[in-house]
Order: structure tokens, then sequence, then C-alpha cells
């Protein structure tokens, strides 16, 4: 059959490929609600809007205040 590796890649040969994909950043983007950033095609973690509206609540630190 055509197509057929010829010889098997060694562990090393693997490795060494494997090795130079790097794993790189996430690609993140700034909210235009809140301009924080935020990740692509996710809702914003800050304040939970996506596409210019609200799609999900956000939980808000209780502020204290002390008189
Ligand atoms: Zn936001």
């Amino acid at each position: 059959m055509p197509h057929e590796p010829k010889k098997k890649h060694s562990k090393s040969v693997k490795r060494t490929r494997r090795a130079s994909i790097l794993l790189g950043s996430a690609d993140l983007m700034l909210c235009k609600n809140c301009n924080a950033k935020t990740l692509a095609h996710m809702a914003c973690r800050k304040c939970g809007f996506y596409d210019g509206q609200s799609v999900k609540s956000v939980k808000q630190k209780a502020v204290v205040t002390r008189a």
C-alpha cells in the first residue's frame, strides 16, 4: 500500500518534535462593556457580558462598611 511510513520514528524524534510545539498564551480580548481582559468567544468573567448583552449574572463582592 502507498503512503505507509517507511520507518518507525524513534521516541527521541517524536519527543523532539513535540517539544518544539510550544504552548502559546491564550487569546485575550478586551470586554466591550468593562474593558477587562477576557477570553475570545466567552462571556466576560467580570461583568457577564457577551456580544453587547448580559448573558450571566456575576456575583458582586460584598462591600463591608464600618461606621
Ligand atoms: Zn466585562
